[in-house]
């Protein structure tokens, strides 16, 4: 039987023309990165399963319903990474970084969730992440933000998104709150949806960030996280605002911004868009001072965030064209040794070189026109047999005869 050729459902093959979008994202996001003192990291794609379990909280969407999980030959959980926050923690950990804090990682790679696929949601997609370990002081979130709005403004869509900025609270703050909650929602528990329901023990405050209409409507006349705020709380709140302030970073308080992972406390951020439709956050994160003790280590305050690179990409439209090679055309099989000895140099100089094998003239022109080829190089045998070579300029549509030792650096008018 034949292969099933197609990829699977929610994932999709990157081609060239992506691939420059992506990677402009990827390259602006390290040079911000690197510029805010952050050194990269790379953890692996996957992770025991029970440090995304007990990180991300039992009673969130991607532990029960979006993680790719599976038992490998060892008979261990295994899990591909939903998410950075947690994988880099555990490697925080495991690496006896402790001692070395405050911590500041950039990391860019691909994530797995088994979401419903819809345009901008996919099970395979990709993500920058920055994280702060170490430091509880509320300009870290400032910090992170900034630089956020740095690659936003680089990517040229700062003026396409808001920033979306709440707070969770500390500890203290949110278990009155989440009493408040559960009190609210008790008295509505016949018309929620069978999630929230299931949430309602577990973790009420994610019942706030059902996408499902009926709880909506319910959503919007729950108690307000903000009149449940302690001093502590309203303090670091209002340091974070301050900070924005003093960098004229624009932002919008949301109070019913909620993240969907139950790590969060204090602050909590999206940056949305109106341009990508229903998929419209763009980078989102938080602080998770609680996390790192969590999997099991010391009390670590940490912030960071992440962005989808291929909402990203969406959102940064075309590319201005990228530089334009020389096309280079043996005609006959004797020229066929000189011509790559010809594109291999040039190659060396610095030239990109397009290599066509077959096809008549003609055929060969239209695929140099179509790379956007600036000059096709022509070596003929005639030509070859009194030392010269013929440079087609494709724009002026001229060309001329050039002494086989000074073919190469006559292309430098090309480049
Ligand atoms: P959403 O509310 O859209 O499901 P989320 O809260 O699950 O987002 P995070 O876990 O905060 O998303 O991930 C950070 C960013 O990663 C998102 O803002 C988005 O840009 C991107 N992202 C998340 N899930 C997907 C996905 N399935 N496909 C593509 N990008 C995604
Ligand atoms: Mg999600």
């Amino acid at each position: 039987m034949a292969a099933r050729l197609q990829s699977v459902r929610g994932t999709h093959d990157i081609l060239p023309e992506e691939a420059r979008k992506f990677r402009r994202v990827v390259e602006t996001f390290r040079a911000v990165a690197e510029r805010y003192a952050f050194g990269e990291i790379a953890t692996p794609i996957f992770e025991f399963t029970e440090v995304f379990s007990r990180s991300l909280g039992e009673a969130t969407d991607v532990v029960t319903k979006e993680m790719y999980t599976f038992t490998d030959r060892s008979g261990d959980s295994i899990t591909l990474r939903p998410e950075y926050t947690a994988g880099i923690a555990r490697a925080f950990l495991s690496n006896g970084l402790q001692q070395e804090t405050p911590c500041r990682f950039y990391a860019w790679g691909p994530m797995f969730r088994h979401e419903r696929p819809q345009k901008g949601r996919l099970r395979q997609f990709h993500q920058l992440d920055v994280e702060i370990i170490g430091v509880a002081e509320a300009q870290a979130d400032v910090e992170l933000l900034a630089l956020a709005y740095d690659l936003l403004s680089e990517l040229g869509v700062a003026d396409k998104v808001t920033l979306e900025l709440n707070t969770l609270g500390d500890h203290e703050s949110r278990a009155r709150y989440r009493d408040a909650l559960v009190k609210y929602f008790s008295a509505h528990v016949s018309t929620l949806s069978e999630d929230s329901r299931a949430r309602l023990d577990k973790n009420p405050l994610r019942i706030l960030d059902s996408k499902d209409a009926g709880d909506r409507a319910i959503i919007n006349n729950a108690p307000l996280f903000t009149d449940y705020l302690n001093e502590a709380s309203l303090a670091f709140f209002a340091d974070v605002k301050r900070g924005l302030e003093a960098l004229h970073i624009p932002y919008k308080v949301n109070p019913r911004l909620v993240r969907g992972l139950d790590y969060y406390t204090h602050t909590a951020f999206e940056f949305t868009t109106e341009a990508l439709g229903a998929q419209g956050t763009v980078l989102a994160g938080g602080r998770y001072d609680g996390l790192i003790e969590e999997l099991g280590g010391p009390a670590t305050p940490g912030v960071g965030w992440a962005s989808g690179i291929e909402r990203l990409s969406m959102l940064i439209g075309d590319l201005e064209p990228g530089p334009r090679p020389i096309a280079v055309i043996p005609v006959g099989a004797a020229t066929q040794e000189v011509a790559h000895i010809i594109a291999h140099d040039a190659r060396r100089a610095g030239h990109i070189v397009d290599m066509s094998y077959r096809g008549n003239m003609g055929k060969r022109l239209t695929r140099a026109n179509k790379l956007r080829a600036r000059a096709a190089v022509i070596v003929g045998e005639d030509e070859l047999a009194r030392g010269v070579i013929v440079i087609r300029d494709l724009d002026a549509g001229t060309q001329t005869e050039v002494p086989r030792d000074r073919l190469v650096a006559a292309l430098d008018a090309f480049r």
